[in-house]
């Protein structure tokens, strides 16, 4: 059966598992390139060029290249209203959950760089509020937590989401590489998210093997797993996955083209998702099995760690 591209572009959707800073298209790019010039080109046909990544380590230097035009409030603004512009408009989303890096913008171990948390949070929140307003677009926040930066990145990431965040946060997350950066040094910060509420939702397995997934669920209490592609190396894990309602939020393009490619746009969709519909801010609560959670529906769930190893929360 051949089914509409139209047709599918116009579903309502959700996206469990996008990036802040990756989900800015060549469009945008461009815009930030043209506010701060210097690294990332201006021009679409260079900007194609670009983006044209040769390896992993090359993906992740274009990454941090687009990272560093983020550099004021205005910046995180126009960011994130213009990705919740193309989610809206161009994919028909109803409810996003971004995974937002903060201390990448406030760079707080970094003298004469960065911004203040209040003004990023100030940013991001009234981008929230308009992009509701404007797009009926729901979003909330994951802060994650940049691997590569350590202990210190994570102390202050902790410190964002406990005392400096919005009513937008609801996940606490882990990205960046995983090989050279081990899960379990994570878990005091884990366990203290999870006691504020926020619901727990790092990466594992993707570029290093199903033990890291494992640690991400008995040590940081992972109601969701990043990628998580490694665990169909380990039967047992999946079969724990399965029989927890630990859902993967697996991507057709989790792991980044190599050559040639200048798709690095949010049009990569999860693979177990709930929409939570309407724009009026539901609250999630416990539902029945094999119903699993996917998306928190609502700012600041008031699950405890141990409430939220319950089965499936689902949206009400
Ligand atoms: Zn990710």
């Amino acid at each position: 059966m051949r089914v509409d591209p139209a047709f599918i572009a116009g579903l309502p959707k959700a996206e469990l598992h996008v990036h802040h800073v990756g989900s800015a298209s060549p469009r945008i790019v461009s815009e930030l390139a043209r506010r701060h010039p210097g690294t990332v080109p201006e021009d679409p046909e260079a900007l194609r060029r670009f983006f044209e990544f040769r390896d992993f380590a090359h993906f992740i230097e274009v990454y941090l290249a687009v990272v560093d035009l983020v550099r004021t409030p205005e910046d995180v603004r126009v960011l994130t209203y213009e990705v919740a512009r193309e989610m809206a408009t161009e994919q028909s989303l109803r409810y996003a959950e971004l995974t937002c890096t903060p201390y990448t913008s406030v760079r707080p171990h970094e003298d004469g760089v960065g911004m203040p948390i209040e003004a990023y949070t100030e940013a991001l929140e009234d981008a929230r509020v308009a992009a509701e307003r404007d797009f009926g677009l729901v979003l909330r926040w994951i802060y994650d937590i940049p691997g590569e930066s350590g202990l210190p990145a994570a102390d202050a990431t902790l410190d964002f989401a406990l005392h400096h965040a919005g009513d937008g946060l609801i996940g606490f997350g882990l990205g960046g590489p995983e090989i050279g950066v081990p899960r379990p040094q994570f878990q005091p910060h884990f366990d203290a998210a999870r006691a504020a509420g926020l619901r727990s939702v790092p990466h594992a397995g993707e570029t290093t093997g199903p033990q890291t997934v494992w640690d991400a669920l008995h040590l940081l209490g992972a109601e969701r797993i990043g990628h998580g592609t490694s665990a169909a190396q380990d039967p047992a894990l999946l079969e724990h996955l399965a029989a927890t309602g630990v859902p993967p939020t697996t991507r057709r393009c989790s792991a980044p083209p190599s050559t040639g490619s200048t798709s690095w746009q949010p049009t990569c969709w999860t693979s177990t998702r709930r929409a939570c519909g309407s724009s009026r801010g539901r609250r999630c609560g416990p539902a029945s099995p094999p119903t699993t959670y996917a998306g928190a529906c609502s700012p600041r769930s008031t699950t405890t760690p141990e409430a939220s190893t319950r089965p499936a929360p689902a949206c009400q």
